[in-house]
């Protein structure tokens, strides 16, 4: 069994989708970034990669390249998922802190976008929503979005796979 770890923050700004796992949410702001700034999709993704000690999604998608400009993350995250041979994943764990819109009546549909993008029974893609409760400088002021993952695979290969050479 391998554990990895991600997290991301993006600015919320005016005249931008607010996507979260996949899912367009209604809202009068949305994330600044390079790609469509999926934080919680961003965070799964370098979770990914860190239990398979394959690097970071800056690495990765370096945000200097045009080609992924706007692009939605789960495009990314279908790439990072061809490098995972040999591993499967068996539990996904995630929070996002957003102060608003609520994301409470979105969360199902996000789990089934996630579960979908990744092959998974929607059982095992937990994601969980919390506000900062006014903390926590941007995030609190409803100025910026973040989020976190935890992710478990386990090894199928026996052998040290060419994917690290
Ligand atoms: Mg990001």
């Amino acid at each position: 069994m391998r554990i990895g770890t991600g997290w991301d923050i993006h600015p919320l700004i005016p005249q931008r989708p607010l996507v979260i796992g996949g899912v367009h949410i209604p809202y009068e702001k949305g994330e600044a970034g390079h790609s469509d700034g999926d934080a919680l999709v961003h965070a799964i993704i370098d979770a990914l990669l860190g239990a398979a000690a394959l690097g970071d999604i800056g690495t990765l998608f370096s945000p200097s390249d045009p080609q992924w400009q706007d692009i939605s993350s789960l495009v990314l995250l279908e790439l990072v998922l061809e490098k995972l041979t040999g591993f499967t994943i068996e539990h996904i764990d995630s929070t996002v802190v957003l102060e608003r819109p609520a994301l409470l009546p979105h969360i199902l549909s996000i789990r089934l976008s996630l579960a979908g993008a990744c092959r998974l029974a929607v059982e095992h893609i937990s994601v969980k929503a919390k506000t900062a409760e006014g903390l926590l400088g941007a995030i609190g002021a409803g100025e910026a979005v973040m989020a976190q993952a935890v992710v478990l695979l386990s090894d199928t290969q026996e052998t040290v796979p060419d994917r690290w050479l």
